[in-house]
């Protein structure tokens, strides 16, 4: 889970998603449309009789706002609360598990905030199972071959891995931008992902707005999306000022096109 507002827990319920499949929970910083969510949440995992840890990642004052919380209100918990504390002026590696890497994205809003960068690690080619058959490939060699090498048949010819594997699909990478002013130091480091989330509170018209608040507006978002060559974007966080967010997709459609109106319980596969 990326960031964790009020409301959080209904819309899991809404979107049928099991809570017990949380385990890690990313909190872009600590402004309260991003973190009101995770005292009640943590609470109910309590009472789902929750047993594995969660960990919680984000800057240092998230442990700072959550331990007094909960030493008042989840005593006795069965499950323990891990934090993990993110540098959020660094690129780094945040956590890594066998099939992800995720990375923070240093961002520029009023207080210490990221985004996160979550990267699938390549995965093993495929055995074409015919022609392993057909070469009588022993199985211990499969490993070897999973991962790239050719194989050696007894008689010592050489048969080349291209003729025994299909290649893994590409890893995908999702990068979550969250609360942010116009950042170009984080093209980089987005470059080409699959998708990206870039926050888009305002529209052109109150660009004096976003600098003072250090938010961007949609056209901003579109452009760090295009110069970064991403695939698609998706944009939100749109200031509740606006009754009518067309004018915004129109903005970012101008410079991105195809951009990604987010909006509550959109599911978008990657
Ligand atoms: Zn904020
Ligand atoms: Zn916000």
């Amino acid at each position: 889970m990326i960031d964790c507002g009020e409301g959080t827990q209904v819309q899991m319920r809404n979107m049928r998603v099991r809570f017990g499949r949380l385990a890690h929970i990313f909190i872009s910083h600590l402004h309260g449309d991003h973190c009101f969510g995770l005292p009640g949440l943590i609470s109910t995992l309590g009472m789902l009789g929750r047993t594995g840890e969660l960990v919680v990642h984000g800057p240092k004052e998230v442990e700072t706002y959550l331990r007094p919380v909960m030493d008042l209100f989840c005593r006795g918990m069965e499950f323990d609360v891990r934090f993990n504390t993110v540098d959020t002026r660094s690129h780094s590696l945040v956590m890594e598990d066998r099939s992800l890497s995720v990375w923070s994205i240093p961002l520029k809003h009023r207080i210490p905030t990221c985004g996160y960068l979550f990267a699938e690690k390549p995965k093993e080619a495929h055995i074409i199972r015919e022609m392993t058959d057909f070469y009588q490939v022993p199985v211990r060699c499969m490993k070897d071959i999973k991962q790239g090498q050719d194989y050696v048949t007894p008689e010592g010819e050489v048969i080349p891995n291209a003729r025994l594997t299909r290649p893994a699909a590409t890893p995908k990478r999702y990068a979550f931008c969250s609360d942010t002013a116009y950042n170009r130091s984080i093209i980089p480091i987005i470059e080409g992902v699959d998708l990206l989330y870039h926050e888009a509170t305002f529209a052109e018209c109150d660009l004096a707005r976003a600098k003072e608040t250090f938010h961007s507006t949609a056209r901003q978002a579109a452009e760090i999306a295009r110069d970064a060559q991403v695939k698609r974007l998706v944009i939100g966080h749109y200031s509740a000022r606006y009754d009518d967010l067309t004018d915004l997709h129109r903005e970012a459609e101008a410079v991105f096109p195809g951009t990604i109106l987010g909006n509550e319980g959109m599911v978008i596969p990657v």
